[in-house]
């Protein structure tokens, strides 16, 4: 199962730290991460296996967004900075829309991460008898 990470500059070292604290999840869940360009750069030095596609300005949120369109990514967390301006809006807002289209769970903050994350987790505990 592929989950897509997206983090604008004031986001990456959040997003960073987010992944490292549920590396747990990742592992047991089996989950291939895709990410933006620069985000993959980071989350690779964290020492995390990741599959880039090109940054964020370049393309890389319209190469998710059309992963997004293929069914190929189950999740997208996409750690926005707000307070920033970003030359690539219209395909920002393309990868949101898109999520919505086929209505894949999309976290633009840690605090939704985190509840998509326990969502998971509880469907990967045994059921009890
Ligand atoms: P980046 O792209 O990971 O290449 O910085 C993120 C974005 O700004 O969409």
């Amino acid at each position: 199962m592929i989950f897509a990470i997206i983090a604008h500059d004031g986001k990456k070292a959040e997003m960073v730290a987010f992944l490292m604290k549920h590396l747990d999840f990742l592992k047991r869940a089996d989950i291939e991460l895709v990410a933006t360009g620069t985000t993959g750069a980071h989350v690779e030095r964290a020492g995390l296996k990741v599959r880039k596609v090109a940054s964020g300005p370049k393309g890389g949120d319209a190469q998710i967004a059309a992963m997004v369109s293929d069914g190929q990514v189950e999740c997208v967390m996409f750690f926005r900075d707000p307070l920033g301006m970003h030359p690539h809006e219209p395909d920002i807002a393309m990868l949101m829309r898109l999520c919505d289209v086929h209505d894949v769970p999309l976290a633009t903050n840690p605090a939704t991460a985190r509840l998509i994350i326990n969502g998971y987790e509880q469907n990967l505990k045994p059921t009890k008898s």
